[in-house]
């Protein structure tokens, strides 16, 4: 039997997105509740503690932000008393460059751009967002299945999750919007340009594959290398330095495409650890752990046919600027941030419009009619 509970505005999803949302909703002193369908928060970014150090964290979704991020630095400042901190990424050393001609050593590191880490991972970022949200406020393993609105102007919105609906007067939608229309039956109820668009939109990172190897030490630093690699071989095709502050733990990391790594099936870890080897020598052959994280496979990231998205041109369309369904339906997540869209700054960045829009009753420039005016059209 369902129930029916009601809040001022629903967060559908614990992404970076989502939860700097309810932040800022909640600090303003609305009624929240943040709905999420996996078991953890964070979306995607993920830490994985590492084997060998008690500190320290591996990042198996984002791992960097750029000094000209003025969200990230502002909950970096601001969240005090967490366990959030940031160090330089290592870029001291020679990078690698491979193809099908084998491997060459650069002199210096053209790869690595400058950028910093999260000193406990990534997720720290969301662990300290959600920490600063009142009690009850987060559910999680509460996937929302279908939105609707209600059936007169000045009505707000039915959130269904399993067994249950909360009537919401806004809802913040800070899922990647392909994955929305995959995931949440709106029951014909969105304009249709806005379905195309949010259909067309690829998920920033969605068809990727992040591999992390986990080392005893950063051995190809003490050889003078930077642990970068660019290769067109593959199976990875760039590779960064991800160890902790101090060097430990030590881990490097790679990109593949979902597709080289589903070709490629059981054999995939010993071409990634044949890969580094060629790289950075026999000590790289035998990882004390070895992480494989494919985002394509990720029921909570990405629509089945995240590997055919393509337009990134969609990111940030104007569309996503307005509020939907009376102005109740508000889109948050990276992809429909205006600038820094893909990254963490991105996700901050609209979740903080979103939530703006509803504390400074942003209109819908295409409002529904009245129940008055429907009635009389009729
Ligand atoms: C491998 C990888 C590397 C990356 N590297 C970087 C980097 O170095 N720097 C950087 O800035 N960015 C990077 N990014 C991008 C960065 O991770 C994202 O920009 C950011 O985490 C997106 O946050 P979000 O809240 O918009 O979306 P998400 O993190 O995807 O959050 C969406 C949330 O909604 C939940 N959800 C989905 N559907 C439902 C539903 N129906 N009901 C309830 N909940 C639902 C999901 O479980 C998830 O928790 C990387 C991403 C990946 C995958």
């Amino acid at each position: 039997m369902s129930q029916s509970t009601s809040r001022s505005v629903a967060v559908i999803g614990a992404g970076a997105s989502g939860l700097a949302a309810a932040h800022i909703l909640t600090q303003a002193g609305h009624d929240v509740v943040v709905l999420e369908a996996r078991d953890r928060i964070g979306g995607r970014l993920l830490s994985a503690a590492p084997t060998t150090e008690p500190e320290g964290s591996l990042d198996l979704g984002a791992t960097w932000f750029w000094d000209d991020e003025r969200h990230v630095r502002t909950l970096l400042a601001g969240l005090s008393g967490s366990r959030l901190g940031s160090f330089p990424q290592h870029t001291t050393g020679d990078a690698v460059y491979q193809d099908a001609g084998g491997v060459q050593r650069l002199a210096g590191n053209p790869i690595d751009a400058r950028s910093n880490r999260f000193t406990n991972g990534a997720a720290s970022l969301t662990d300290a967002l959600a920490a600063s949200l009142p009690a009850e406020t987060l559910r999680l393993g509460t996937p929302v299945t279908a939105i609707r609105a209600g059936e007169t102007a000045g009505s707000g919105l039915s959130v269904h999750i399993p067994d249950s609906v909360i009537e919401a007067e806004h809802v913040v939608l800070a899922v990647p919007p392909a994955l929305a229309l995959a995931r949440i039956d709106f029951d014909g109820q969105l304009p249709a340009d806005l379905v195309h668009v949010a259909e067309e939109t690829p998920v920033w990172m969605g068809a990727v594959v992040k591999v992390v190897a986990e080392y005893p030490e950063a051995f190809w630093r003490q050889d003078g290398l930077a642990g970068a690699a660019f290769s067109r071989s593959g199976p990875l095709q760039e590779i960064h330095d991800m160890s902790g502050t101090e060097g430990q733990p030590a881990a490097l990391f790679g990109f593949a495409h979902t597709r080289t790594a589903r070709t490629a099936g059981p054999d995939f870890r010993s071409a990634v650890t044949g890969q580094l080897t060629q790289l950075f020598g026999p000590l790289a052959a035998l990882p004390l752990a070895l992480y494989i994280q494919d985002w394509s496979a990720e029921r909570w990231t990405s629509p089945a046919d995240v590997a055919q998205l393509s337009d990134y041109s969609l990111f940030g369309h104007r569309l996503y600027q307005r509020p939907a369904l009376d102005g109740r339906l508000h889109w948050a997540s990276t992809e429909t941030a205006r600038g820094h869209a893909g990254h963490i700054e991105g996700a901050l960045a609209a979740g903080e419009r979103a939530a703006h829009a509803i504390l400074h009753g942003l209109p819908d420039p295409n409002p529904k009619p009245t129940a008055v005016n429907s009635a009389s059209a009729a």
